[in-house]
């Protein structure tokens, strides 16, 4: 039983959506691939994964195995990536039917011996190419060593070959983009001269999806667009927002003036306050730096500024001038520019905000 009032709504038709506004900006034979690694962006993996599955999306990307695990458990069947596997769990890929990406001389022998060993045939593997970002992936110079190590073996099949675009929202690294697109262009040449086949090919994110339609290739991977944010916010107001935060009024005090309000005498009273305690934190994944004035929250329709400091379960905002009670339900965010507003105000990016959220507050799938 979870007791947290505080609530994370994920609205499922806005996911719907939001893989249609993408479909309809690319080719027909484009594939999409549906990222829903860290819990689906905070989110909840297994409902969305199944909403996805009905819409038809070609494959799934998780981060790690037993994220993959824990979608297979929930009987979704079409095939899910592994983007970093390890070394230790590579047996458990095979006994849940995931497709590993091998990233690394080291993780792709111990996956051949694997395979060796359990007899595989043509079992499913991806390559990753590092074409710029540096984090993960083989070198085109390694071409010749992944043909010499992987040519005549029966028991993988290279379904794809891939990488990742470093700078793919900022048109001030457009060159650098255009010229990893170049390189893992060229990667694919030679791979097919190489091989005497293309596998699938695939490389751009969901902000590369809209910047760079020549680096479509074969399938596409989207992440942040389907919970609702593209590049800029013309585009992001054509998609619809996912997730919610709501909560309720605790408790409201009347602070007199020269009152302080919260640890550390966090807020002083200027004049008569009358304050609305929420039970949300910064381990419920509301971050410190977003008290002091910074965020609103709405009550009853109407902004209250956060006062004083964040605290580890709850915030205090200023509801002098909104009629309330205790009880009344608190809208944190519900719109993609409140979150984008929550992630200026904490210097960061909207990706860290959604994956932030504990688990201490609960999922609601609607
Ligand atoms: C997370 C991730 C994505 C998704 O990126 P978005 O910007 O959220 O669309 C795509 N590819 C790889 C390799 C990733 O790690």
């Amino acid at each position: 039983m979870n007791n947290n009032p505080s609530v994370l709504e994920i609205n499922l038709s806005a996911v719907a959506h939001n893989l249609n506004f993408f479909r309809d900006r690319l080719s027909d034979s484009t594939k999409i691939l549906a990222v829903v690694k860290a819990s689906g962006y905070g989110t909840e993996a297994v409902s969305l994964a199944k909403t996805l599955s009905k819409q038809n999306v070609d494959y799934f990307a998780v981060a790690y195995v037993d994220e993959g695990i824990a979608l297979r458990e929930a009987g979704i069947k079409i095939p899910i990536l592994v983007l970093h596997p390890q070394i230790n769990n590579l047996s458990l890929i095979v006994q849940y039917q995931l497709e590993p990406n091998l990233y690394s001389k080291k993780i792709l022998a111990s996956f051949l011996e694997i395979s060796k060993k359990s007899n595989l045939t043509s079992y499913p593997i991806h390559i990753k190419f590092n074409t710029g970002l540096n984090r993960l992936g083989f070198k085109k110079s390694d071409l010749d060593f992944l043909f010499d190590t992987l040519y005549k073996v029966k028991n993988i099949e290279i379904k794809s070959i891939f990488s990742h675009l470093v700078a793919s929202e900022d048109p001030n690294e457009r060159k650098f983009s255009l010229n990893q697109i170049q390189t893992f262009n060229d990667i694919g040449s030679a791979f097919k001269s190489l091989f005497g086949f293309k596998p699938m090919m695939h490389m751009t994110n969901t902000s590369g999806v809209l910047n760079y339609p020549e680096a479509h290739f074969d399938m596409v991977r989207l992440g942040l667009g389907l919970y609702g944010f593209a590049n800029d916010p013309v585009t992001t107001s054509e998609l619809k927002n996912v997730i919610s935060l709501k909560s309720i009024v605790s408790q409201i005090h009347r602070v007199g003036k020269n009152e302080s309000v919260g640890y550390n005498m966090g807020h002083t009273a200027s004049k008569e306050l009358s304050t609305a305690t929420i039970p949300l934190g910064h381990a419920d994944g509301f971050y410190r730096s977003l008290g002091q004035g910074k965020v609103f929250v709405s009550v009853n329709g109407q902004k209250a500024p956060i006062i004083g400091n964040v605290c580890m379960d709850m915030i205090m905002v200023d509801v002098t001038d909104i009629p309330c009670e205790e009880g009344d339900e608190v809208i944190i965010f519900d719109s993609q520019q409140e979150i984008l507003e929550i992630a200026n105000q904490a210097n960061t990016i909207s990706y860290e905000i959604l994956t932030a959220f504990s688990q201490r507050i609960k999922r609601v799938v609607y």
